[in-house]
């Protein structure tokens, strides 16, 4: 059976990044990337609030630069996913999809988490042609247009708020006749000229044509049915963090994020360290994600070292 030291399992920022510290840290890590390599960045086109690239960056280059570092660093990065993990004792045991175990030293999790989507056909087939789960990605390209949130929790309500002040008007689609969100959140919604919330409404199907979206077919509760015209449709209805695989061992909050020790990447299991989006409900950016992947290898460093 193989052993390695440390084992990062995810592809994204905060794995890739990870991977980048531990080699410098001479650690012989090896990273998984699972079933999306690059993560949910490769999901977006332009990235253009990642740091150093004042011309923007393709989402799928930036990711494959990331990885091509870690690479030249030593990390040893394959393909496959984890399919199985017993944390209860050290060395941790992996199983991997091929069937292979692995053991580990340290584990770094990095395994992120998925944007949910109201599981439309529609919503699929535009996908990065105007339909996006990220304003903070996306919102830019949309100025001075009109576009639509689905969601009324705290996330729409920021992201209603984010797009307002880039986009002509923005509708926000909400199923009840009220705002999951925080008070001063809806207050700021409330307060802001160019958002008009629908209420008591679904989506029945995001419109388009080969140029992507052009509108959304919305169905209000008392049956009426009707259209809006917008560029883009934001979808903010929450995040699966990826953890299932781990929560018989580690602690997690009531949606699934895994959580770590104050400002560092620990879990309450001893050598194992979470990073990204799987411990993050809150800022979700690559650049975070890469940041808290550098602190997991530096905890998983200072921890092997002891
Ligand atoms: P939430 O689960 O809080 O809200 C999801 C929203 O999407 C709800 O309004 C929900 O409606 C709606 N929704 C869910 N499924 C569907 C669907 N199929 N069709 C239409 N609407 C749907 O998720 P958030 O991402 O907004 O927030 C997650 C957590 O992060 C929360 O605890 C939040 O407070 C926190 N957060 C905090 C921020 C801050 O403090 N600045 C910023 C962002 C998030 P319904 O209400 O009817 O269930």
């Amino acid at each position: 059976m193989e052993k390695v030291r440390c084992l990062i399992i995810g592809g994204g920022p905060a794995g890739y990044t990870a991977a980048i510290y531990a080699s410098r840290a001479a650690l012989g890590p090896v990273l998984y990337e699972g079933m999306e390599p690059g993560g949910q960045l490769t999901t977006t086109t332009v990235v253009e609030n990642f740091p150093s690239y004042p011309d923007g960056v393709d989402a799928n280059a930036l990711m494959a630069d990331m990885r091509k570092q870690a690479v030249r660093l030593g990390a040893d990065i394959r393909s496959g996913a984890i399919t199985a993990a017993d944390l209860s004792q050290r060395p941790f045991r992996l199983t991997l999809d091929s069937g292979d175990v692995i053991e580990a030293e340290a584990l770094i999790i990095a395994t992120g988490a998925t944007a949910r989507y109201l599981g439309l056909p529609s919503e699929q087939k535009f996908r990065g042609l105007g339909v996006s789960a990220c304003a903070t990605c996306d919102g830019f390209f949309y100025r001075r247009k009109d576009v639509a949130v689905v969601g009324g929790g705290d996330t729409a309500c920021e992201e209603a708020t984010y797009l307002a002040g880039i986009c002509n008007k923005v509708y926000m689609i909400v199923r009840r006749d009220v705002l999951r969100a925080s008070v001063a959140m809806q207050d700021k919604v409330k307060a802001t000229p160019n958002i008009e919330i629908l209420w008591n409404c679904n989506t029945r199907e995001v419109l388009g044509d080969s140029s992507g979206v052009t509108g959304a077919r919305l169905e209000r509760k008392d049956g009426e049915v009707f259209d809006i015209a917008i560029d883009g449709f934001f979808l903010a209805i929450g995040h699966n963090p990826q953890s299932a695989l781990f929560s018989q061992w580690v602690n997690t909050d009531a949606e699934g994020y895994i959580i770590t020790d104050g400002r560092t990447s620990h879990t309450n299991v001893e050598g194992v360290f979470a990073a990204g989006d799987v411990q993050d409900p809150r800022y979700r950016q690559a650049i975070t994600a890469a940041a808290s992947g550098c602190r997991a290898a530096l905890d998983a460093e200072k921890f092997l070292m002891q």
